[in-house]
């Protein structure tokens, strides 16, 4: 073992060791151990407005992997009980996104909105106990009313309503007798309370509004504090998962379950939202770049939606990873995206084959090389995975080259080809550069060599060289066209300009359309994904690839190679 490799392994035991046991599962080990609950019973519920991104990713895994961790379950549940931003497009995306992820939710999916009948119920239920309220106060006034963190709230003049008066508006509410902001449902806590979230909040508006599931049928909607613990306690959930944010929500979470009256309630833990680094993460924001048209769909594989990372060419196991060596934590923090671009790097390094390609190419002729022959070279598909057998590569007078592997004057310490210089084609043979050739602004168009048969594979028992570069032959090279990425957010400047503007990367995005992969490429599918030999890993766009022309994605370099120049 190398040193660096000794390096990892031990880094990678700190990491299990950090990684062993979350708070989480302390407290789920506690909750089961004092008899709390019996079983472990978790959900995923996104709102399905927009696509899922790597941050829901964690989320799902966190939540399936609880489940499976204590052989309890996992409800896939939509939580679509505001109807204005919500659309079924989002549903299916978010289904294929938690589904790709191998979290598996059986028969359990569920959406919010079969529930606004029991809702309503527990509306009434709340009512009748004397502990909710009609309130004629408008948003504004309602907010006035509030108090600040250093003054206690008002009380409404409408608290002290009648159960029966209470109980006629509410369902006049519900019968579309006001408008939208006229009236509304408020759950009577304490206008005193040092937490806002308890004085008196709001749990039913108007709202004349179309729900992509419940059609026409609703005009008022519970809102997200008082619907959220009433989903999770009518699935029999036992630990409720969140991020930080609802943390000062907590007392109403239990101050809704308690007055419900349900029997073993479930219970809200937070941890923290997984952030990454320079990285566009939250819906809204990924949203926004999609509608004014700065990426192509929410699937554009610069962005850390779900659906790009898989369209990109990342693996449900290089997710897991991340989400793993993130781990679970209590307080707020990013996570740099070379993290998960490692773990990309380690799903696939023993996985893929290694093939060649040749993304901006130069014609590489090699004059003492009969014209019409073509010999095979059988190459391992993968020296560190023997499993991965072998291919033949075909090999041939004129060759594709990088333009970066050749240089008219090298600069120093370039092994590469150069006039004069001898190289070795990977697999093949040793060639030494004898001639260039230019067009009239000085670009290079050809380079001419001539080769050692003696160095057939490669292989030389008398002299060494010091470069190796890979190549196709041009008669069997297939033509692709390859897009490469770069972060999507400018990383000097940080996201967003004092305006709330974003910095945007303007070359976020390159696309080569002149590139030439071995022939063995043929067939290859949408998804696959290959490592282009000392260039990086590369799948094959899933969207815009047609039978005989691939488009290919990099999905990460190798880590930093010399580049001439820099
Ligand atoms: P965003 O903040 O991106 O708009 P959201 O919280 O509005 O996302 P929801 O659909 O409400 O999106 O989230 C579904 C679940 O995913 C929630 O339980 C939420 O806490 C969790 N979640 C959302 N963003 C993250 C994140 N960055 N890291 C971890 N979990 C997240
Ligand atoms: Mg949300």
């Amino acid at each position: 073992m190398s040193e660096t490799d000794k390096k990892i392994s031990l880094e990678k035991n700190e990491e299990k060791e950090v990684i062993s046991r979350n708070f989480i599962e302390n407290e789920i080990d506690s909750d089961l151990k004092e008899g709390k609950y019996t079983t472990v019973h978790t959900r995923f519920p996104p709102e399905p407005n927009g696509y899922l991104h790597i941050g829901h990713a964690k989320s799902i895994l966190l939540n399936y992997g609880l489940a499976k961790e204590y052989g309890g379950k996992f409800n896939l549940r939509f939580d679509d009980t505001n109807p204005t931003k919500e659309k079924t497009e989002f549903v299916e995306s978010i289904k294929a996104d938690v589904e790709w992820l191998g979290a598996e939710w059986e028969d359990r999916l569920f959406f919010a909105s079969d529930y606004f009948n029991k809702m309503y119920e527990a509306a009434v239920f709340l009512i009748k106990k004397g502990k909710a309220f009609v309130c004629d106060l408008s948003a504004d006034e309602i907010k006035e009313y509030r108090g600040t963190f250093e003054t206690p709230g008002k009380n409404s003049p409408y608290r002290d309503r009648s159960i029966e008066e209470n109980l006629k508006l509410f369902e006049e509410m519900k019968n579309g007798v006001y408008k939208d902001g006229e009236k509304v449902l408020r759950a009577k806590i304490d206008m005193a309370s040092p937490n806002i979230n308890m004085r008196d909040p709001v749990i039913y508006r108007v709202a004349h509004m179309y729900h992509h599931n419940t059609k026409d049928k609703w005009c008022i909607y519970p809102m997200y504090d008082f619907a959220h613990p009433i989903e999770d306690a009518i699935e029999g959930i036992t630990h409720s998962i969140c991020t930080l944010e609802f943390e000062d929500h907590r007392p109403l979470y239990d101050w809704v379950v308690k007055e419900l009256e349900y029997t073993c309630p479930p219970r809200q833990i937070e941890f923290a939202k997984l952030y990454l680094t320079n990285v566009v993460t939250g819906k809204r924001y990924i949203k926004r770049l999609v509608e004014e048209g700065i990426v192509d769909g929410w699937d554009d594989p610069r962005l850390v939606s779900i659906a790009a990372l898989r369209r990109r060419g990342f693996t449900p196991d290089s997710i897991k990873l991340f989400a793993k060596l993130c781990g679970v934590s209590k307080s707020n923090s990013s996570v740099d995206y070379a993290m998960l671009e490692y773990c990309i790097r380690e799903d696939l390094k023993c996985k893929r084959s290694r093939i060649m390609a040749v993304l901006d190419p130069i014609r590489l002729i090699i004059d003492n090389y009969p014209e019409d022959k073509t010999e095979y070279f059988e190459v391992a598909n993968n020296l560190e995975n023997e499993d991965l057998g072998t291919r033949e590569v075909a090999f041939s007078r004129e060759l594709y080259i990088d333009r970066e592997d050749f240089m008219i004057e090298p600069v120093k310490k370039y092994f590469r080809l150069y006039p004069g210089n001898e190289v070795r084609l990977m697999n093949a043979y040793f060639v030494k550069c004898t001639d260039y050739k230019t067009d009239a602004s000085g670009k290079v168009t050809e380079v001419h060599c001539t080769y050692d048969p003696e160095t057939r594979k490669g292989e030389c028992a008398t002299r060494k060289v010091k470069g190796t570069i890979h190549w196709v032959s041009i008669k069997h090279a297939v033509k692709a066209e390859v897009r490469l990425y770069e972060n999507l957010i400018d990383e000097e400047k940080g996201v967003y300009n004092s305006d709330g503007s974003l910095n945007l990367n303007p070359d976020s995005r390159t696309i080569l359309k002149d590139c030439y992969i071995e022939e063995n490429i043929k067939g290859a599918k949408p998804y696959d994904s290959f490592q282009f030999v000392r260039q990086g890993y590369f799948c094959v766009d899933a969207k815009d690839s047609q039978d005989e022309e691939l488009v290919f994605n990099r999905i990460v370099s190798l880590k930093s190679s010399f580049k001439p120049g820099r």
